[in-house]
């Protein structure tokens, strides 16, 4: 029989049919790779790159040369560009603006074929940096409003390009998922005075839903996950801005990614995903704050961990419930199965095949 879950956050419902397989062959569909000799994003075409932004490369190597090991530059195919005005206006009934914001892309690695499960912790760290110190830039610019990072692995997660990359978009608006978290989480705040995110991690960490655990960041499956193998990482202290994390922090969230992407890949075999990274909008005092509620004390900045190994179909585009063949708490067994603690005078969490 299946059943129904509800999210608390985003009030959405999952249903779990319990009598329908799992097969994860799906995982592996729509596959092709392009070769590195054709890739922009690969050391000694960063002439093919617009002028990067950003980079992290050894004294002495030069702006647009190879030598990095990081590396942000404009998206040449930008969904939103950066310059002009919003010109927000009516038609008739409807609403209209330009599509101004940023679109960025991290490259991550010099490496064309390098996977994120197998990057040393050192890179991840050198990533989550990066995308922390764009996020931060990015919010200086008034005009915006939301900063999404994200990271699709595999065609059928969005994927566009072989070449391992993240990428942050800069938006005039908050999305309509960030809203609905900020708007629920308000109103669990206005009730009970607890952050919702907070308590989740109270209830949850330990829980037959942890996946695991470092001291100062949690992974959990979500009581009503939405896709098989869904994991949410989040820091343990309530922190409602992700840009706000310290270098200490960067250490233990790259140590907990590395755990988390290496046990997704010895679960799923390297399967489609989405990463995306939630948190308070750039702008909050204009929107969200009153006096009884302040977005600081309500939101929690998160990770969202999505595997594509399902299709979606019209039931869910149509309705808002997602099909989930995997409960949570058997995901969530299964990512431990991969993982054990090998060196204990570190506490650091490794992953095994
Ligand atoms: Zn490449
Ligand atoms: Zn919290
Ligand atoms: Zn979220």
């Amino acid at each position: 029989m299946s059943i129904l879950r509800r999210d608390p956050v985003s009030l959405g419902w999952v249903i779990f049919p319990t009598d329908r397989p799992f097969r994860k062959e799906h995982a592996h569909e729509d596959d092709e790779r392009d070769s590195p000799e054709q890739c922009p994003f690969c050391p000694g075409h960063e002439a093919e790159t617009l002028p990067e932004i950003s980079a992290y490369r050894p004294p002495g190597s030069g702006k647009d040369s190879a030598g990095w090991r990081v590396r942000t530059v404009p998206n040449k195919y930008a969904l939103l560009r950066i310059e002009g005005k919003f010109d927000r206006r009516g038609e008739g009934l409807y609403d209209m603006m330009n599509a101004v914001g940023a679109h960025e892309v991290l490259i991550e690695t010099p490496d064309h074929d390098a996977r994120f499960h197998e990057y040393p912790v050192t890179t991840i760290e050198e990533i989550m940096r990066m995308a922390r110190d764009r996020v931060k830039d990015l919010t200086l610019d008034t005009r915006f409003r939301y900063i999404q990072v994200f990271r699709n692995h595999r065609r059928r997660a969005g994927e566009t390009m072989t070449h391992p990359t993240s990428q942050i978009i800069a938006l005039p608006v908050v999305p309509r998922w960030v809203r609905e978290e900020i708007n629920q989480a308000r109103d669990h705040y206005l009730q009970k005075e607890r952050c919702i995110f907070c308590d989740i991690i109270n209830q949850d960490t330990r829980g037959p839903r942890m996946i695991c655990e470092n001291e100062a960041f949690v992974a959990l499956a979500p009581y009503a996950s939405r896709f098989p193998y869904e994991c949410w990482i989040y820091p343990k202290d309530h922190a409602h801005l992700f840009q706000s994390i310290n270098d200490s922090g960067l250490t233990a969230l790259a140590d907990i990614m590395k755990t988390v992407f290496s046990a997704l890949h010895a679960v799923l075999d390297d399967p489609a995903y989405n990463m995306i990274i939630h948190q308070a909008p750039a702008q909050p005092e204009k929107f969200y704050h009153d006096v009884r509620a302040r977005v600081n004390d309500f939101y929690h900045w998160h990770i969202e961990v999505l595997p594509r190994v399902v299709r979606v179909s019209g039931f869910e585009y149509g309705t808002g419930f997602y099909v989930n063949p995997v409960l949570p708490e058997t995901a969530a067994a299964d990512y431990r199965g991969k993982i054990q603690i090998l060196d204990e005078s570190t506490g650091r969490l490794k992953a095994i095949d």
